[in-house]
């Protein structure tokens, strides 16, 4: 038997604790981020929910944001939920000014896209490679895709209302992301996923 992948949270903010939860749950061996020992110990990382610009400013400031672009462009698998998609993306609309992402995916992502009103909503969403039945997705001041490159699969969408058709789910190689939290729900399947991408990237 192969040992349990060695999976990371960056805990320089966000909801780090439920991360490790549903990690240690699929069966992954979780340690936090905080530090280049700590990331130079891991095979993978999630970069959990959060306040992107928050995130941007302590990686910044810790001196790790470079090493993570370069954990990243050497292959790391690299999950993140919400403000961990606005990390991941190469594009990002309303950030602030200041506002730095490690990048990786070929998506645009908006901030706070969902408006003013409707902070935070729930709903069921079908993602590819989950199995058939939907997840249900907490979208917390989400961001969204605005646009994908051609290496971009698009794992799920909203599939009624004003924002039907809008991107929430993507992959990109060893890269996840998911504009709503499935670590505030009971249910693994993303997380499962993303342990299968690191297993198969050992
Ligand atoms: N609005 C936050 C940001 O821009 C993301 C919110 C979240 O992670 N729940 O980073």
């Amino acid at each position: 038997m192969t040992s349990p992948p060695r999976i990371g949270v960056l805990a320089l903010q966000g909801d780090v604790r439920e991360h490790e939860s549903a990690l240690s749950a699929v069966g992954a061996e979780v340690t936090r981020v905080r530090s280049l020992v700590d990331l130079a110990s891991v095979d993978a990382l999630v970069i959990p929910g959060g306040e992107s610009t928050t995130m941007s400013k302590l990686a910044l400031r810790n001196g790790l944001m470079e090493p993570l672009r370069e954990a990243r462009r050497s292959g790391m698998p690299m999950y993140g939920s919400c403000a961990g998609m606005i990390m991941l993306a190469d594009r990002v609309t309303d950030a602030r000014p200041d506002q730095e992402t490690l990048g990786g995916l070929d998506i645009t992502v908006r901030r706070n896209a969902f408006g003013r009103q409707v902070d935070s909503f729930e709903t069921e969403i079908g993602i590819i490679g989950v199995g058939h039945d939907p997840v249900h997705a907490v979208f917390i001041r989400a961001p969204w895709v605005e646009s994908a490159g051609p290496e971009v699969e698009v794992l799920g969408t909203i599939d009624s209302g004003d924002d039907a058709g809008t991107i929430v789910a993507v992959r990109q190689g060893q890269l996840l992301a998911t504009s709503f939290h499935p670590e505030l729900t009971g249910d693994r399947r993303i997380h499962t996923m993303f342990v299968e991408i690191v297993r198969r990237s050992r």
